[in-house]
């Protein structure tokens, strides 16, 4: 009885972890695991979002991902971003996209038990709202949304076609990201702070003809939805 008492207890216990609450002691890591946190709940509070959802820096890994799981919400974030982003605002990219998936994650029927499955069905839709949704989640806490479009520049790679895999194909991905700041926060371009930047002269030599289709729409009044090559 004993025994079966402590093996249930150890059971608990072990249920009840959080997956992820390993944390770095490493000076420079620990230092990276609270800059995170700070960007991360910067990024929370400032959108008035009322879910609990932690932080984790994996510094085991370096490869360039971020994820966010369902089942507690949390967020970790691989090294590997942490080596391509050269500013604060570009590791809030990432999470700014993540947290609006860790948001999805919360809702729908139980609790947002059934997310796993909508995003099974349709992967794609969701990765352009994070997009948009972490655009505004960027300003609204004060960072720079074009940042976005300097990360997917040096962490999305392009697939030949659009019709296999969980994720859109990267150029459109950006340009849908470039058109909703173009018209919902155009200043952002105005004044761009990466209009120098190596990566973003990168994305607008490799987006030519997907801005010239934008600039038509944008010239003619439409109102139709563009497909991006
Ligand atoms: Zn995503």
């Amino acid at each position: 009885m004993k025994k079966i008492l402590i093996l249930l207890t150890a059971l608990i216990l072990f249920a009840v972890m959080p997956a992820n609450a390993i944390v770095t002691d490493d000076t420079q890591d620990g230092h990276m695991q609270n800059k995170i946190n700070q960007i991360g709940f910067r990024i929370l509070n400032s959108n008035r979002i009322p879910y609990r959802i932690t932080f984790f820096y994996n510094n085991n890994s370096k490869i360039v991902n971020a994820n966010s799981a369902f089942f507690d919400r949390s967020i970790t974030i691989y090294k590997g971003i942490i080596l391509i982003a050269d500013d604060e605002d570009e590791i809030a990219s990432v999470l700014a996209h993540e947290i609006s998936h860790s948001v999805d994650g919360y809702q729908g029927i139980l609790r947002g038990y059934f997310q796993d499955i909508k995003y099974l069905v349709s992967p794609k839709k969701y990765e352009y709202k994070a997009d948009k949704r972490a655009v505004d989640y960027l300003v609204n806490a004060g960072y720079n949304p074009l940042a976005i479009i300097v990360m997917d520049t040096k962490m999305m790679s392009q697939f030949r076609y659009d019709i296999f895999g969980t994720h859109p194909l990267s150029s459109r991905r950006v340009m849908e990201v470039y058109e909703y700041i173009y018209e919902k926060y155009p200043a952002f371009l105005a004044n761009n702070k990466y209009a120098d930047n190596l990566y973003y002269q990168n994305f607008l030599l490799t987006s030519e003809k997907n801005r010239q289709k934008l600039e038509e729409k944008i010239k003619t009044n439409s109102k139709k939805h563009l497909k991006y090559d």
